[in-house]
């Protein structure tokens, strides 16, 4: 690799490659290390609003992403039980024109896959995949690393710095900075992206869907370049499960079953439920010197607003110029902490009250439903507009540039 900085990332998720990539186009040495033994193939649908296509189209992705991905028109919203939407959403073009880019549907696999591929152009990246632990020792120089790669060898390194994008449960979190283990958040998560037609009659096929009961939700929206649809139901669970004592489905309460869109979906879905623990993570610290926290393993926060993977994507653009200019990795960590928090956290909370409002119990639904119905369809976009609205790329061009 040619001379200048050298940054280690931990994890080659959505995070981690996108950083790698701003980190490359900058210049720098990328050294990537990821557990799996290649980048996730398999996996669901995933909602990417304009804020994080934004970032993406700034790093050259446009062309890849928009061949891959559906702009749902808008977001049916369902009341318990109701025979027709109680309003529909405007996504489509109404978004794309207000936010500057497209709020769209694809799937993970379609967006590692594009970023995987943007940053292997780079000479100056090097992918270490299977690697089995590593440790680092932030000193004031830098951080001096330590890998155990596929094969069980051990490699040692000496890099600018080292950045956690190793998710939900990082190891740099909670084994080189020393914060807490994730929490399971009450909530779980049912997946299962089932053939583009199964809910034909049931949803619409061009929008995303909104379905709300008492205690659960689900989305649902249209996978078409894979010709699938993605469901995913979200329910209250008091206790969290283990994957191997996990039902094979989601057991809903009697009351639910007398949905009939509800039971549709359950019917159509069958036995093809993924299960996932919904886990939350607020560190105290986001970096400890030169090792520094982005993505889930700083902030996993709920999946009801759809904005983990965009938070992820802004911190990189956020992180990656600060990474180049600051003198050391320490200051750099500490203005990313300072500029990020905030929104996070705002975010987050938005997420939270989601879960409240979507799974509200009747007499409460009557005054939610009678909100949204008045909204009108593009309440939601005025509402969010500080979400979808943000720009973090300029600071790539700007800083970095
Ligand atoms: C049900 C559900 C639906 C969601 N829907 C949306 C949505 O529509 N839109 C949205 O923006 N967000 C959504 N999210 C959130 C989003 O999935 C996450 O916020 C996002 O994937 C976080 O990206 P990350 O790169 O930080 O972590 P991850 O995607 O978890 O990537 C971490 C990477 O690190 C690797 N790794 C882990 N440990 C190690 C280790 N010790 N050494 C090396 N590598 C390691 C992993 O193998 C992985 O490749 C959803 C989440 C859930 C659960």
């Amino acid at each position: 690799m040619a001379g200048g900085k050298t940054i280690y990332v931990a994890g080659a998720g959505i995070a981690g490659l996108t950083l790698t990539l701003a980190l490359a186009k900058f210049g720098a040495n990328v050294v990537v290390l990821e557990r799996a033994p290649s980048i996730q193939e398999a996996g669901a649908g995933l909602q990417l609003s304009p804020n994080a296509r934004k970032v993406l189209n700034r790093l050259g992705l446009d062309k890849a992403i928009a061949g891959q991905s559906f702009a749902p028109e808008g977001i049916d919203v369902y009341a318990f039980r109701s025979h027709a939407p109680q309003a529909t959403l405007a996504l489509g073009e109404a978004a794309s024109r207000r936010f500057g880019a497209p709020y769209a549907v694809m799937h993970r696999a379609d967006l590692a896959d594009a970023l995987y591929r943007a940053c292997r152009r780079f000479a100056n990246v090097d992918m270490l995949f299977g690697v089995r632990g590593f440790d680092a020792e932030p000193h004031a120089r830098g951080v001096s690393i330590t890998v155990e790669e596929a094969d069980g060898r051990s490699r040692s390194g000496r890099a600018f710095a080292l950045v956690g994008a190793d998710g939900v449960n990082s190891h740099t979190r909670t084994g080189l900075i020393g914060e807490a283990a994730a929490r399971y958040s009450g909530h779980v998560a049912w997946r299962a992206t089932l053939p583009i037609d199964a809910l034909t009659g049931v949803v619409a096929n061009d929008r995303t869907s909104l379905m709300m009961g008492p205690g659960y939700h689900a989305v649902i929206y249209p996978l078409p370049h894979r010709r699938l649809v993605n469901v995913v139901l979200l329910a209250r669970e008091k206790r969290q499960p283990m994957q191997d004592d996990a039902p094979k489905g989601p057991k809903l309460p009697w009351a639910m079953l007398k949905s009939q869109r509800f039971e549709a979906v359950m019917q159509a879905a069958g036995d093809s439920w993924g299960f996932w623990p919904l886990l939350t993570v607020s560190a105290k610290r986001w970096h400890a010197g030169g090792i520094g926290l982005i993505g889930d393993a700083a902030h996993a926060m709920l999946p009801f607003q759809a904005q983990g993977a965009a938070m992820a994507i802004e911190d990189a653009a956020v992180l990656a110029p600060l990474l180049m200019t600051e003198p050391d990795a320490d200051g750099a960590f500490s203005r990313f902490a300072a500029a990020r928090r905030g929104r996070v956290r705002r975010v987050a909370q938005v997420s939270s009250s989601n879960g409240r409002i979507f799974h509200m119990q009747w007499p409460f639904t009557m005054g939610r439903d009678t909100v949204i119905r008045l909204g009108g369809s593009t309440a939601q976009l005025r509402r969010l507009a500080w979400i979808y609205g943000y720009d973090a790329a300029p600071e790539i061009e700007g800083r970095g540039g």
